[in-house]
Formats: structure tokens, C-alpha cells, sequence
């Protein structure tokens, strides 16, 4: 599912309440460092689109346009979220669009939170690193510390992206940013994935200690992937890998 404008919703987010995204990446398609086999705004192989991505000053245009509008609605929002059709720290002018969309949600939501969903691959950037620390929610994707199971689940674009990598990276922010790992199971190209494995969850805690995030996520699958050859991790499941990160001492959502 493609995000056709470069602030979209609100939406009702089972994490974040009322989220309005913004989306840094083009409207016509997607751009991301990684292509998720659970992707939900669809595969690289759909390409970039024709459109490019949005300048920082039609970001910023669109935003005041919508924050105002919501605003004279009276409607509530509860998070200004960076995310949709790929990767926001991609964009170029990431940290200026961050610096940007603070200033506007203090004028118009000054309670609402600006959060970042993030893979992580351009955190060892300074300037992105410097504009993850700014934001309240510093969202990093961790979905497997595995190398074998990144690769088959994150499909990074560069060869150079592996566990030790993203790991540093998060490691980086020392507890300031939210680990969000996706939990699922079935297979990639014929071959078997399970990041819910006890060899897996062993691996993620030795990550978690050395990161000390603030909090970890942890879900599955909630809409139609683009492969049905992926299955949802149960509730229970979710809450058995749940109950060993918070025995590590880790703070769980
Ligand atoms: S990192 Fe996010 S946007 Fe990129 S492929 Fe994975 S789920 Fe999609």
C-alpha cells in the first residue's frame, strides 16, 4: 500500500494514539535501504515512482497546511510520525525536515509527540544520528541480531548492513531511542525463517543489553503482507518472548 501525499492521515495507531505521518520518500513509490518481506508499504521491485521525494519546503508547506486544519477541527493528535513509503533518513534534508516539524508541532500540538519509524542503516550518519536525538520517539528496527534471518527478513539493498552494524548503530544512541522488533515465522524464497526461535530470542537479548533501549516493541504481522508465505506470530507467543525481555530487565510494549 503506497502513501500517495506527503502528509497523510491522522491515523489510529494501536502504539502512538492519533498519528499524522509524513512520508519523506516519494508518492508514486518506494525508496528504503532495507525491503521487508513484511512490508507494508509493498516491495522495492515496484520502484521509485516519477515524482522524486518532496522538497524540506513542500514538507513543511503541507504540515502547516494540515496541523492548521486539524487544529481549527478541534481534532486531538497524539504523534506527528515520520514514516510511509521507505526510509525518512534517507531524505537528504532529514534533519532540517526534523528541526522543521518540531517547530511546527510546538505551534499547533505542543503535547503531541514527533516520533521517527527508522531502520537504523543511516544512523551512523551525524547528522542523522543528530536528528534521531531530537526527536521523543527514536523508533530503530531490530528484527533479528541473527545474520542469516536479517537477510532473509530485511533484505538490506547494501552488503555492507548485518546485525553487528544496525546493532552499533543503536548502540550509539546509548538508551535514547525504542527497539521495534517484527516477530514472524514461514519462509522467504523457499527458505524457512522464525525469528521467535530460542537461539534467535538469545540473540536479541545479548543486542538489547548492549543497546539498553528505553523500551522494545514487539509485534507481528498486522495487515496483508506482500508475501503469503509469512505467518502471524499468536498473542501468546508474542507475550511468552515478551516475558524474557522484561526478565532481562527491559522495559516492553
Ligand atoms: S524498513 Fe520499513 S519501509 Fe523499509 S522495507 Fe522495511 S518495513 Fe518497509
Amino acid at each position: 500500500m503506497i502513501f500517495h501525499e506527503t502528509v497523510f492521515g491522522p491515523i489510529h495507531s494501536r502504539r502512538l494514539g492519533t498519528s499524522l505521518g509524513v512520508n519523506l520518500m516519494p508518492n508514486d513509490g518506494k525508496v528504503c535501504s532495507f525491503d521487508c518481506v513484511y512490508c507494508e508499504a509493498g516491495l522495492n521491485s515496484q520502484g521509485a515512482g516519477r515524482d522524486g521525494i518532496p522538497s524540506r519546503h513542500a514538507v513543511h508547506r503541507a504540515l502547516d497546511a494540515r496541523l492548521r486544519q486539524l487544529q481549527e477541527a478541534g481534532e486531538t493528535l497524539n504523534s506527528i510520525t515520520f514514516s510511509g513509503n521507505g526510509e525518512p533518513t534517507l531524505h537528504p534534508d532529514f534533519k532540517a525536515i526534523v528541526e522543521d516539524v518540531i517547530r511546527l508541532r510546538d505551534r499547533y500540538y505542543p503535547t503531541a509527540a514527533v516520533t521517527v519509524l527508522s531502520n537504523a542503516t543511516m544512523a551512523h550518519k551525524s547528522d542523522v544520528a543528530a536528528a534521531l536525538r531530537l526527536v521523543d520517539n527514536n523508533v530503530l528496527k531490530l528484527d533479528s541480531a541473527v545474520a542469516r534471518t536479517l537477510r532473509l527478513v530485511n533484505r538490506p539493498v547494501s552488503h555492507d548492513i548485518n546485525p553487528e552494524a544496525i546493532i552499533n548503530n543503536l548502540k550509539s544512541f546509548a538508551g535514547q531511542c525504542i527497539v521495534q522488533t517484527m516477530l514472524l515465522r514461514g519462509s522467504v524464497d523457499g527458505e524457512p525463517i522464525d525469528n521467535t526461535t530460542a537461539e534467535e530470542v538469545d540473540a536479541l537479548l545479548e543486542a538489547l543489553a548492549v543497546i539498553k533501549p528505553r523500551l522494545v516493541q514487539l509485534y507481528s504481522i498486522d495487515r496483508r503482507p506482500p508475501l503469503d508465505t509469512l505467518q502471524v506470530v499468536s498473542r501468546d507467543d508474542i507475550e511468552a518472548i515478551a516475558a524474557r525481555v522484561r526478565a532481562a530487565g527491559h522495559a516492553v510494549q
